[in-house]
């Protein structure tokens, strides 16, 4: 297995692999770049087919938080981790309490926070060990109601940049009568399907466990649609919330929504299908730009957490998001390319 000449290693600065005995711990830390700040990402625990699969999957997330952090504005660099195993069976106290002192040997390079697979209990067992956590709310904030899941923020970041994506391309502001197909209403396809409920949006939502669906069907009187049919139903906006590489070739040209605007990480199958969308005529906001709510709510956890200040920044998704889309039309490049290198701009500068 190479590391160094991996084809997304893309000159990442650490790469280390830990083995605990004692817990079974099997983990690895990729730092992509610290330029702007220390490595901040998520760490997912995922029963992965081999040691291979493992490592690409941390590479390419490391990367693209680099991206993330540059293009939200957050003096962050890049970083992620993955546990090696199924969340639901081998998951215990030792072992997050391994993956905790595992952070901390990094001395600060890595910051860790949720990701799937990782929740809240599991990051203050990693807290324990290691100052170097993210994503966890202090005394103040859980006396206000809060735990720390990023998902609210998530939400709010995509229902921001979704509205600037239907300014962009359907030249509204009023969502009242917008009709939006929602893949996936789990932790933040849920709360997305409120915000857009109360916009006045007509929904359609689809999920692998039924009683997701039926909760935004009771609560938002949304229309439950077949998992292989949400893409291409005769909508406004797609909203991917579910797993990532939804955007490929079978699937682009069966989809008549304008615009696509979901939380789902990695939604292009390949690079080139940021084309294919292009070619199509469709409106993508690139990923992990509408979906940075998460990092930039993870950012101001902590002591004086200030939801207004949050709630300021998270806005700043839909400018972003105006930016680049005023770029692609300009230049009818896709607004992938557009946001990676306006990203490079800020990191490598
Ligand atoms: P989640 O697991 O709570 O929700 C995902 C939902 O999708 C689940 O209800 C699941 O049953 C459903 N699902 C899975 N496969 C499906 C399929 N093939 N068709 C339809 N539904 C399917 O996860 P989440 O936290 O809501 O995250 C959703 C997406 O957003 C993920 O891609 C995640 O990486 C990304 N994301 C999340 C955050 C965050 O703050 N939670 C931040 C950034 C990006």
């Amino acid at each position: 297995m190479s590391v160094f000449s991996h084809p997304e290693f893309d000159g990442h600065e650490h790469v280390a692999f830990h083995h605990d005995q004692a817990s079974g711990l099997r983990a690895i830390i990729a730092v992509h770049s610290t330029r702007l700040g220390p490595g901040l990402g998520g760490c997912r625990m995922w029963p992965y087919a081999s040691d291979a699969e493992a490592l690409t999957d941390v590479l390419r997330l490391s990367r693209g938080m680099t991206y993330k952090a540059a293009l939200a504005g957050l003096p962050q660099g890049g970083g992620k981790s993955v546990i090696l195993g199924d969340p639901r069976h081998d998951k215990s106290p030792a072992l997050m309490r391994a993956m905790g002192r595992f952070v901390e040997s990094l001395n600060g390079r890595y910051i860790v926070a949720e990701d799937s697979g990782t929740s809240v209990p599991d990051i203050r067992l990693m807290a324990e060990q290691t100052r170097h956590v993210g994503g966890l709310a202090d005394a103040a904030s859980i006396a206000a109601g809060r735990s720390g899941d990023p998902s609210p923020a998530t939400a709010l970041g995509v229902f921001i940049g979704l509205q600037a994506a239907v300014r962009a391309a359907l030249g509204r502001d009023d969502l009242r009568g917008l009709k939006v197909a929602i893949q996936g209403v789990g932790n933040v396809g849920y709360r997305l399907a409120r915000h857009l409920h109360e916009a006045g949006a007509k929904l359609w939502v689809t999920d692998l466990h039924q009683p997701a669906v039926d909760r935004a069907v009771a609560e938002f009187g949304a229309t439950a649609v077949a998992m292989e049919a949400i893409h291409a139903l005769d909508v406004d906006v797609f909203a991917p919330c579910a797993l990532g590489a939804v955007l490929n070739e079978t699937r682009i040209p069966q989809i008549k929504a304008k615009v696509i605007a979901g939380a789902a990480n990695n939604q292009l199958a390949k690079p080139r299908d940021g084309q294919r969308v292009l070619d199509h005529g469709l409106l993508y906001a690139p990923d992990y730009v509408i979906n940075a709510g998460g990092i930039i709510d993870i950012h101001y956890e902590g002591p004086g957490y200030n939801e207004a200040v949050v709630h300021a920044h998270l806005q700043r998704i839909g400018t972003t998001l105006t930016e680049i889309f005023t770029r692609s039309f300009a230049t009818e490049r896709p607004t992938g390319e557009i946001a990676d290198a306006m990203a490079e701009a800020i990191f490598r500068a």
